[in-house]
């Protein structure tokens, strides 16, 4: 019974054979990749902690207020209704991560990705550190497992609940996070609930589901084979090299004692043998579990821990290092790589284009947006005075850091509108009535007017809006 279902090999490198997890506790290789990843993280989980705090001309660096509907991106504030301009950011933001991705395939993941840093760079030294976490050995081993563990788990909570701070002072703000934290969760139930469940997504993930998070749920890595090319940067093995792999003394055919087992491969002549000697280093420090020695895999996440284990050994054994190492598909396969390629003319030929654009739109937005609608209701009003009255909506965004007043005026019809006080950053819309006389409307029952809008620096906007009204000349007119 119970064979039936069983694979004949595993099937992901985190799942054992009957479908239970396969814990994974990499080993560290401290080699040169390792002491640059750490310069790079340690610098990175500075600018992902302060970066919500930064301020650029009073606005946050980067802000993601979903439910304000505010983006700010270096200082400069989208607002959902500049579509265009989301629009063109978003296209630049996925063509550049194309682009660095043909290039560099997927440093990101291995050297910046805050999964990577703070699990490697956090989390893990401290599972290391208490022997917790499927680690046995440990500079702490003389207390107790059972404090350790209770240790892990303090340690855990708070850390998880200040990252979960710092990753919703990008979409709320740091003002509305402080209230949060500070005021009393009996005043802010919403926010605190919130914050309690980023707090127990962060303990679940780094606490647990760990490297499943790159192999099983983020999508950029299932993308990679359509984003790489056989010229892209990538972490690789180079089997030409390596293989046939094996222990030199352990191979002799000159050994008469050597006896080979039913299943296993030949014993090979020690002077055929390539430079891995199979010591299976590369493995045990993969924070993901595979073997780079099988190629290229969704799972790797290029964090190069396998080159510095594998240089280490090679180091040992006295072999040239670069057995695992930085190359491309091309270049392990012997074959020069080129750097001119396809994808790598193409997405920067997209991205100048998209950034253009993006320049020349924000450059045109000015200080405020605006735009006329139609009012619902009646289309139009004969008042008693004989003038058309049609009840329109002027709708502004205002972008600077400072409430601005608006005033709206026209030539050809009269205004009844008030000047407008529109805060910072809000958007406000307003009903007015537009009178019109009559004889405009003697040769059709549309009319188009210019209306102007100014604001108190003197910012203006034209603004075109069709009046309607009876055609034809009024009664009376000869
Ligand atoms: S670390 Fe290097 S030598 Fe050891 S098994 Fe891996 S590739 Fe082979
Ligand atoms: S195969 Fe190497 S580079 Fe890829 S995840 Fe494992 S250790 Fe990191």
């Amino acid at each position: 019974m119970g064979t039936l279902l069983e694979p004949e090999e595993r099937v992901l490198a985190t799942l054992n054979a009957d479908g239970s997890r396969r814990w994974i506790t990499p080993r560290l290789a401290k080699g040169a990749l390792w002491k640059r990843r750490r310069i790079v993280g340690y610098a990175l989980i500075a600018l992902f902690v302060s970066l919500p705090f930064v301020r650029i001309g009073g606005k946050p660096a980067l802000l993601l207020n979903v439910i304000d509907r505010e983006f700010v991106f270096g200082g400069t504030t989208f607002y959902p209704t500049d579509t265009l301009l989301l629009g063109l950011l978003l296209m630049t933001i996925f063509v550049s991560i194309f682009f660095l991705t043909a290039l560099f395939g997927r440093v990101w993941c291995g050297w910046a990705c805050p999964q990577t840093v703070y699990l490697e760079l956090v989390f893990r030294p401290i599972d290391r550190l208490l022997g917790t976490g499927g680690y046995t050995r440990s500079p702490l081993s003389r207390l107790p497992a059972s404090v350790r563990k209770a240790l892990r788990t303090l340690v855990f909570v708070v850390l998880s609940f200040a990252l979960a701070n710092v990753f919703l002072a990008y979409f709320v703000g740091t003002e509305r996070l402080g209230e949060w934290v500070l005021g009393s969760p009996l005043s802010h139930p919403m926010g605190f609930g919130i914050v309690m469940l980023v707090t127990a997504g962060m303990l679940f993930d780094f606490g647990f589901f760990r490297e499943q998070l790159c192999t099983v749920a983020c999508p950029y890595g299932r993308m990679q084979s359509v984003m790489l090319d056989t010229g892209s940067l990538i972490v690789g093995y180079d089997a030409r090299r390596g293989e046939p792999r094996g222990r030199k003394k352990k191979a002799r055919t000159s050994d008469v004692s050597l006896k080979v087992l039913p299943g296993q491969p030949e014993p090979v002549a020690e002077q055929e043998l390539g430079d891995c000697v199979a010591c299976t280093m590369c493995v045990q420090v993969c924070p993901t579990g595979i073997d780079i020695r099988d190629g290229l895999q969704l799972e790797c996440i290029h964090c190069t821990q396998c080159i510095d284990a594998c240089n280490d050994v090679m180091l040992k054994v006295g072999r040239p290092t670069g057995l695992i190492r930085y190359s491309s598909q091309s270049g392990l396969e012997g074959k020069p790589t080129k750097r001119l390629r396809a994808r790598v003319i193409i997405y920067p030929g997209i991205l100048l284009v998209l950034l253009t654009a993006l320049f020349t739109v924000s450059m045109s937005k000015g200080g405020y947006s605006a735009e006329l609608l139609r009012a619902a209701g009646l289309p139009y009003n004969v008042l008693p005075s004989g003038e058309v009255a049609n009840q329109a909506r002027v709708r502004i965004t205002n972008r600077s850091p400072e409430a601005r007043t608006y005033t709206l005026s026209a030539e050809t019809v009269q205004l009844r509108s008030e000047p407008l006080i529109v805060g910072p950053g809000e958007t406000l819309s307003e009903k007015f009535l537009i009178l019109a006389d009559r004889s405009l409307f003697a040769t059709g029952s549309r009319v188009e007017v210019t209306l102007m809008l100014e604001d108190d620096l003197g910012e203006q906007r034209t603004l075109r809006h069709s009046l309607l009204g009876p055609a034809g000349a009024p009664q009376g007119t000869p």
